[in-house]
């Protein structure tokens, strides 16, 4: 599977996702200008994109969706709470999912597992190559880690995780309280301790891609967030990479399912 984040953070967010030549976006937080540039750097068309599923519909996660869907021909599917809550959408005929059953979209098979977050009906997913087998978790926008998200997000090859913040840097940052309390509730985002506790949880030796993503511009650094999350997973069998994605770059990696190959080469 080709995992291309075409920029993360609290200005947008979108990944695209690739299987056996089937193309899938994760979230459409860009305006369809700003995402049809991005995707050309990674030499992505986005009427190459076959459907677009949203996390919840705050803007840094839908912006440009009715815009790109309408102009390049893109399905829509959304929790029934994201499609309600995103304007302009239900004219144009989304796809509501039901969180309990996986959604196949052709050569993938999306998971959702529901997340705290103050929106309508937000969710994680977890999306599968069903030929090539790779498993990347998504989980941005939540407040805390639910059991339930532990549980799915058990042998990845890859996981894209929000590390939003460092507490003491939110605490001293420029945001008012009010805006503080919101970004630290059980509702808000994920700090980097929370990060790290779940990046741990869920390390094995076939994960093989940890991506840290929706850094705040303010309240976090790219290093901050990475010592973090290594110090926690340094000690257990993740011997892979991790890397801290971008608000304005893209960032691309390919997941291959670790077992498989070992398995090949064994025969
Ligand atoms: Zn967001
Ligand atoms: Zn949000």
């Amino acid at each position: 599977m080709n995992v291309t984040i075409l920029g993360s953070g609290s200005r947008g967010n979108a990944v695209v996702l690739e299987a056996d030549g089937i193309r899938l976006l994760i979230d459409a937080g860009f305006n369809a200008k700003t995402l049809a540039a991005r995707m050309a750097t990674a030499d992505i068309a986005p009427e190459s994109i076959s459907a677009v599923v949203l996390t919840h519909e705050h803007s840094d996660h839908v912006a440009g969706v009715c815009t790109a869907a309408r102009r390049w021909g893109w399905k829509i599917f959304g929790t029934d709470g994201t499609i309600r809550g995103t304007a302009g959408l239900s004219n144009l005929n989304p796809i509501t999912i039901d969180v309990e059953l996986p959604l196949q979209l052709e050569t993938m098979r999306v998971r959702c597992v529901r997340t705290p977050h103050d929106a309508g009906e937000p969710i994680a997913v977890v999306v599968e190559g069903i030929a090539c087998g790779s498993r990347l978790g998504i989980a941005y926008d939540l407040g805390h880690v639910p059991a339930g998200l532990t549980r799915e997000f058990q042998q990845l090859d890859g996981l894209i995780l929000e590390a939003n913040h460092d507490d003491e840097m939110l605490r001293a940052g420029p945001y008012p309280v009010v805006v503080q309390n919101r970004i630290a509730s059980s509702h808000g985002h994920l700090n980097n301790r929370a990060a790290a506790s779940l990046a741990r949880q869920v390390a094995h030796r076939g994960l093989r891609h940890v991506v840290l993503a929706h850094l705040s511009q303010h309240n976090n650094t790219a290093a901050l967030a990475r010592s973090t999350v290594d110090a926690a997973i340094r000690s257990t069998d993740f011997r892979g990479a991790l890397t801290v994605s971008r608000q304005d770059a893209v960032t691309s990696f390919t997941l291959q399912r670790a077992r498989r190959a070992e398995q090949l080469s064994l025969l």
